[in-house]
């Protein structure tokens, strides 16, 4: 390869023309790629789709040498590597899947300095046999991909990323450059501590999509909800539904098709080839709906997906953003749906109290849904909130549910008191605990069952509640979970309350609400 010429790098611009075919850089890419042909360290935050993969490529391609990529994703080794060699980069991989043979042949490709870019697993390169042929050859540059996985709080933690700060220690003269989509400014600082790159230049894009429209409705009854979506404002185009587990991605898959959607299943208790033939449809041919775990996406690249539709909980901001990043990578008009309920937050602080690891780690987990919930619970723009978790400010978007509808609040205040005051006496005077069910039914004065067998009706509580509806009241439970004003314990979902809920009891804390959805009528694009 030419060796840079100073001040700028001519030849950047030059490789994007002749190797990539494309006209200009964007955003930022230009002073990314010239500081690491320069021999500088980068920490890149960029969205998805925003052009990442430049930033590495063409220094590797400009610098004398051989540009090694880490990156985690193994299964996509092959695809970018074949699409670099049909672009004519001479490019290699060295992964698990491989047979000795394969293997060798790379390596003596890279020995003989045949290759401009080299794709190593983490793992990979952890082994002292990596490192001592990395010492053997030239290396131009080091690519640090999907750099958020060495964070521990994050939804993608790789433990063999936490060594990557031995890049630094063997290799001191080898610019490193370091990319992710997902970063808060918490897990940005993160990332530069445990990858040694303190005194790496930051290169922070903006995360706006504009062209993404952010919905978040109550959950009544999803799939019936997301059938009238794909109906009135998707029919025919590409999608992706998450779920959380396996077993409701196979049931919400056949009721879209029993319904007409063209809709197929993925996750992993699937069979790998029925996997990648369901992937390959979704890829190729035009409106497919994938119903999938969060297994899937990571790397997809298909431009024209019109909507993502969460009918589960995202565990975080993070994961909620990066997911509904699948959508309208092309720029055109899309759609982010989620549908949220009282059930979700019941589960989700469930599953985090029986989580494995310590107390810390909890918390981690915890302040991640606080800030999921957050977003859910709103009345401000949606995307105003967003960009602020990703430190970034903006103004009302107009093209978000609450900035299209205003969501109106309440005063939950007495509501509030009323419910957590119920949970209270059932634990003082009864020493028992009950799920929300119990507790609304308690609240209107409802004669149940197991309101009579449990001689609910003759608390004082009972009955005081009935000015307001059970869709009400389990908003109403929900925004206390979300605002931690109220805890779930146990298997059932037994209600306790929280040091917080004192405030509340005690009239010193005042508690505003969002109304239940008002439905978000028609697009924009119908409504002008
Ligand atoms: P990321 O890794 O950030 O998700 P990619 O590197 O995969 O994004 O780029 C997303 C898409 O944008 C790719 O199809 C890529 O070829 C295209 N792209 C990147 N940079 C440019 C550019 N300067 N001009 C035109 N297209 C670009
Ligand atoms: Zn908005």
């Amino acid at each position: 390869s030419p060796t840079p010429s100073p001040g700028g790098s001519p030849d950047a611009l030059e490789v994007l023309h002749r190797v990539f075919g494309y006209s200009s850089f964007r955003g930022e890419q230009q002073e990314i790629i010239d500081h690491v042909v320069a021999g500088g360290d980068a920490l890149v935050l960029m969205p998805t789709g925003g052009g990442k993969s430049l930033c590495y490529q063409i220094p590797a391609l400009v610098r004398p040498g051989t540009g090694v990529v880490v990156s985690p994703l193994i299964a996509l080794m092959q695809d970018q590597v074949d699409a670099l060699n049909a672009l004519g980069v001479r490019a290699g991989f060295l992964n698990s899947t491989q047979d000795p043979y394969e293997r060798q042949t790379v390596e003596q490709a890279f020995l003989a300095g045949e290759l401009d870019l080299l794709y190593l697993a983490p793992e990979r390169l952890r082994t002292e046999g990596a490192q001592r042929l990395l010492d053997r050859g030239t290396v131009s540059v080091f690519a640090i991909d999907e750099a958020h996985c060495v964070s521990q709080w994050g939804h993608d933690f790789r433990p063999d990323y936490l060594a990557l700060s031995l890049l630094h220690e063997r290799w001191p003269k080898v610019p490193r450059i370091a990319l992710t989509a997902t970063a808060t400014e918490a897990t940005h600082g993160e990332i530069a501590t445990r990858l040694g790159l303190e005194e790496a230049r930051h290169f922070v894009a903006s995360f706006d999509r504009p062209n993404i429209q952010y919905r978040i409705v109550g959950k009544n009854s999803p799939t019936r909800q997301l059938l009238d979506l794909i109906r009135t404002e998707h029919a025919g185009d590409a999608g992706v539904v998450y779920c959380l587990s396996r077993s409701s991605v196979e049931k919400t898959a056949a009721f879209l098709a029993e319904h007409g959607v063209d809709a197929i299943p993925y996750h992993a208790g699937m069979d790998a080839a029925t996997r990648a033939a369901n992937q390959a449809r979704f890829l190729r041919e035009d409106g497919v709906v994938v119903v999938a775990t969060i297994a899937f996406g990571m790397g997809i690249d298909k431009p024209d997906v019109r909507f993502v539709a969460h009918l589960d909980l995202p565990k975080s901001v993070e994961g909620y953003y990066q997911e509904t990043g699948r959508a309208g990578r092309d720029g055109e008009p899309a759609t982010a749906w989620l549908a949220y309920g009282l059930q979700d937050v019941v589960q989700q602080r469930k599953m985090i109290d029986g989580s494995e690891g310590d107390e810390q780690h909890r918390r981690g987990l915890a302040a991640h849904l606080d800030a999921m919930l957050a977003l859910c619970e709103t009345v401000e723009c949606r995307r105003v909130r967003l960009l602020a978790y990703f430190g970034q400010k903006s103004g009302p978007c107009g093209n978000c549910d609450t900035c299209l509808a205003p969501a109106e609040s309440w005063d939950g205040t007495v509501a509030a008191q009323k419910l957590l005051s119920t949970v209270w006496r059932l634990a003082r005077e009864r020493r028992q605990k009950f799920g929300a069910g119990q507790i609304i039914d308690i609240l209107q004065g409802k004669k149940t069952a197991k309101v009579i067998q449990f001689d609910h009706d003759t608390l004082s509580v009972f009955g005081i509640g009935a000015d307001l509806g059970t869709a009400e009241w389990r908003g109403v439970v929900r925004q206390l979970l979300a605002l931690g004003l109220l805890a779930v314990e146990g298997d059932y979902g037994t209600l306790v309350l929280t040091e917080a809920s004192g405030e509340v009891l005690g009239g010193r804390r005042e508690v505003p609400m969002r109304k239940e959805a008002a439905k978000v009528a028609a697009p924009r694009k119908e409504s002008g």
